[in-house]
């Protein structure tokens, strides 16, 4: 069964405080989720955010991202075992600002992945073009690439534990959402890619998640698309109003 999600992720934003805040607010406002919802804080949250959410069903967390190694001279970084330690249990990977801004490649993707499932951290792994790309339409080919060479190396039983979200990168922070149809030929384009490689249970089974300048006012349209089940928010979900408008569009 295909599990619908709405994920905030909050990037570099909120102080501690604010933070623990946002997710008290959030948690009096939904009532009773029709899915998952998934808070992606900053590293210093995780551990002060897990408490105000083990007490709700239905409410996880997330990290923003973990390193591709185990352990080790990484000065400054966050495995996945710490992550795991605070009670994460999703992690962030591949997000466009990760691949654009600190290089991560599609084979450190990987290594991430696998490091990942192996602590029982679910990826939410992320994949999306750029605009040239969209413009010249070879949009569907340039996110199989990104999803073949960081995930088609998985087993069928960890390729179930995935999450992905598409989030063409002209539509993240920029107000410039991918229209309902856009999207929908995207996450069935995505479906057919995985139903190729694990065979249609796993692809209807797989949960696809949209990003990309989602809010309140356009989240009922983009999630009644029949292969949307939820979406990765960013800028809207730092407002308690906003991503809980957000979570009721699920
Ligand atoms: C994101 O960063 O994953 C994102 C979707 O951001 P925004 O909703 O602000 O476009």
């Amino acid at each position: 069964m295909r599990q619908k999600i709405v994920a905030g992720n909050w990037k570099m934003n909120k102080t501690l405080d604010e933070g623990l805040e946002l997710i008290k607010a959030v948690l009096d406002k939904a009532e009773k989720p029709k899915g998952a919802v998934v808070f992606a804080t900053p590293f210093i949250h995780l551990k002060d955010a897990a408490k105000l959410l083990k007490v709700r069903r239905g409410f996880h967390l997330a990290a923003q991202n973990c390193h591709h190694e185990e352990k080790g001279a990484y000065t400054g970084e966050v495995s996945a075992d710490m992550l795991v330690s605070v009670g994460a249990e999703f992690v962030l990977i591949g997000h466009s600002e990760r691949r654009q801004y600190f290089k991560e490649t599609n084979a450190q993707l990987a290594q991430k992945v696998n490091l990942s499932l192996s602590r029982n951290l679910r990826p939410i792994f992320c994949c999306g073009e750029p605009l040239a790309v969209r413009e010249e339409g070879r949009h569907v080919a340039y996110v199989a690439k990104q999803l073949k060479a960081s995930l088609f190396h998985l087993s069928e039983q960890q390729f179930r534990q995935i999450v992905l979200a598409y989030e063409p990168i002209w539509a993240i922070g920029t107000g410039r959402t991918a229209t309902s149809a856009q999207t929908q030929d995207m996450h069935a384009s995505i479906r057919t890619l995985i139903a190729k490689k694990y065979g249609t249970q796993v692809a209807d089974d797989t949960t696809i998640l949209y990003g990309g300048s989602a809010n309140a006012q356009n989240a009922v349209e983009l999630f009644s698309q029949p292969d949307v089940d939820g979406g990765l928010i960013g800028g809207a979900s730092l407002k308690p109003d906003d991503f809980v408008a957000i979570i009721n569009a699920l």
